[in-house]
């Protein structure tokens, strides 16, 4: 398949494309070949200077709007993801590596995220408060004010869409700066809302050096919320900067999810759940399973199935159709993989597939399972983000429990039994943002999605995620 990957990118800074002219650029990468496929620009920090003053118009003249008005212009956003979602597709998994019906999942999923946000928009009701004849107390739901985004490149158009969608739902005006590694459906998303009525300056995008690009907006007293999703440290210094002008935010940071699996479950469909889900975006995923602790009965048999599964996988380009899980996404994570595997082959784990770097260009690893994987080994504490599968055997139903809380992370678990009570109990001891009990179908536009521990707080989707982007305010009449 050959795709047309545009070679110039542009940022949407108060609606004006602009190319990268005499500013310094960013190299883009195609992670199934290690090739440079376009330059990108970098944000000045006058570049950042005319956004936050565009965002801070493009916040008064979008908040004045009619919701119905606002949620039709969202409606219209996820028709034009939907008509451009083919031509778009292949230009996500070119920069970010994922097999192409991955890439439309993506990009539909997004879709779905403006269809909720158009219709949610209508529902931020406040409430009247009980007083004499003659007064009244509102509480009101406001928008927050110009926010700043800050996306990953796992899932580059979703993660941004989750923003993007909920704070111009909310009324909010929004600088979106997605990861510079995966650019080009950032600026389709981009044109999708603008073609579809947003004011160019209520909905803006940068790209930059993230540290300087973060530093600056959220120093500014123009922006009044963060959104964040990325990882652990990155979103500790983002706390930090916030604290400075006590700017309100929203962390979605890693996780390191675990799996229990009971003697009782239903060990087919189990693997048919788990095993694919396991190398869905070649593991880098913040809900990806990762730490699978299997009961003493089943474990080995467990193990060899899994394995067996994993090695059938195909792995190549996104861009083949054949393909099950393309490249890492990019020169960073096969090293950082590496690194994790050769540490707990040192510590004692067996290597059952996998294991070690594929090919010689791109960034591709095999699928790899891990087994019998010491506790002290570094990839049973530090979020894998990578196709590597973890597992240890266990005996009590306490044991596996105290495995899954034992770190401190708490975004995703999942757990497979057919016993109703144990599953009950389970639901209610993880400490996790989200529990799959049978199921990985943990996500959804209706479905609030956050962590707990360090993995973050505040919610994204549903009811939440538009609240996340309003304030609360109570007015009182005698
Ligand atoms: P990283 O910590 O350097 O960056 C993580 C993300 O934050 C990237 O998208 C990056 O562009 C952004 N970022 C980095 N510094 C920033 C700053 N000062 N201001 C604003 N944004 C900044 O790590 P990486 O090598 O890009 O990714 C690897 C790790 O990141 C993984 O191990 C994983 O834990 C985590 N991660 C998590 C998610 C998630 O969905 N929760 C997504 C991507 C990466």
């Amino acid at each position: 398949m050959t795709v047309q990957y545009p070679k110039k990118l542009p940022m949407h800074i108060d609606g004006e494309w602009l190319e990268a002219g005499s500013r310094d650029t960013h190299a883009v990468i195609n992670p199934a070949t290690g090739e440079t496929i376009a330059e990108l620009p970098l944000a000045t920090k006058d570049d950042l200077d005319r956004a936050l003053d565009a965002s801070e118009r493009g916040f008064a003249e979008w908040r004045a709007r009619d919701v119905n008005e606002r949620g039709a212009i969202l409606r219209k956003v996820a028709e034009n993801l939907r008509e451009r979602a083919k031509d778009i597709a292949p230009l996500l998994t070119m920069e970010q590596g994922k097999p192409l019906r991955e890439a439309m999942g993506e990009i539909l999923g997004s879709a779905g995220l403006f269809e909720w946000f158009a219709e949610e928009a209508k529902r931020s009701y406040g409430r009247v408060l009980v007083r004499p004849p003659g007064q009244r107390s509102v509480v009101l739901g406001q928008p927050v004010g110009p926010v700043a985004a800050f996306s990953p490149w796992n899932f580059p158009l979703f993660l941004m869409a989750r923003k993007l969608a909920p704070a111009l739902a909310a009324g909010c005006s929004i600088i979106c700066k997605p990861p510079e590694e995966t650019p080009a459906c950032a600026v389709a998303l981009m044109q999708c809302v603008i073609d579809a009525g947003v004011p160019g300056n209520a909905a803006q995008l940068v790209f930059g050096v993230p540290d300087i690009v973060s530093s600056h907006l959220i120093a500014s007293p123009i922006i009044r919320k963060v959104s964040f999703t990325g990882s652990v440290p990155v979103g500790k210094h983002l706390i930090k900067l916030c604290a400075d002008t006590v700017k309100r935010h929203t962390m979605e940071l890693g996780g390191h999810a675990p799996v229990l699996i009971f003697d009782d479950c239903d060990l087919d469909r189990t693997l048919d759940i788990i095993q694919p889900q396991k190398f869905r975006n070649a593991g880098q995923v913040c809900v990806s399973p990762t730490r699978f602790y299997v009961q003493s009965g089943i474990y080995d048999q467990f193990v060899e199935e899994f394995t067996k599964r994993t090695e059938a996988m195909q792995v190549g380009s996104g861009l083949d159709d054949a393909s099950q899980m393309g490249p890492l996404a990019n020169i960073r994570r096969p090293d950082a993989i590496d690194q994790l595997v050769s540490d707990a082959r040192d510590k004692g784990a067996r290597v059952t597939t996998g294991g070690k770097r594929m090919g010689n260009e791109g960034f591709f690893f095999r699928p790899t399972v891990l087994a019998d994987v010491p506790l002290e080994a570094q990839i049973m504490n530090n979020e894998p983000f990578g196709p590597v599968a973890m597992m240890r055997p266990f005996d009590t139903f306490d044991e596996a429990i105290e495995q899954a809380n034992r770190l401190p992370f708490g975004l995703a678990a999942f757990a497979f039994t057919e016993n109703g009570r144990q599953a009950n109990r389970l639901g209610d001891m993880i400490e996790a943002g989200m529990v799959g009990i049978n199921t990985v179908g943990i996500s959804g536009v209706d479905t609030p999605f956050g962590g707990m521990k360090q993995s973050g707080y505040g919610s994204e989707d549903a009811i939440e995620g538009l609240e996340a982007y309003l304030v609360t305010k109570a007015v009182h009449q005698a």
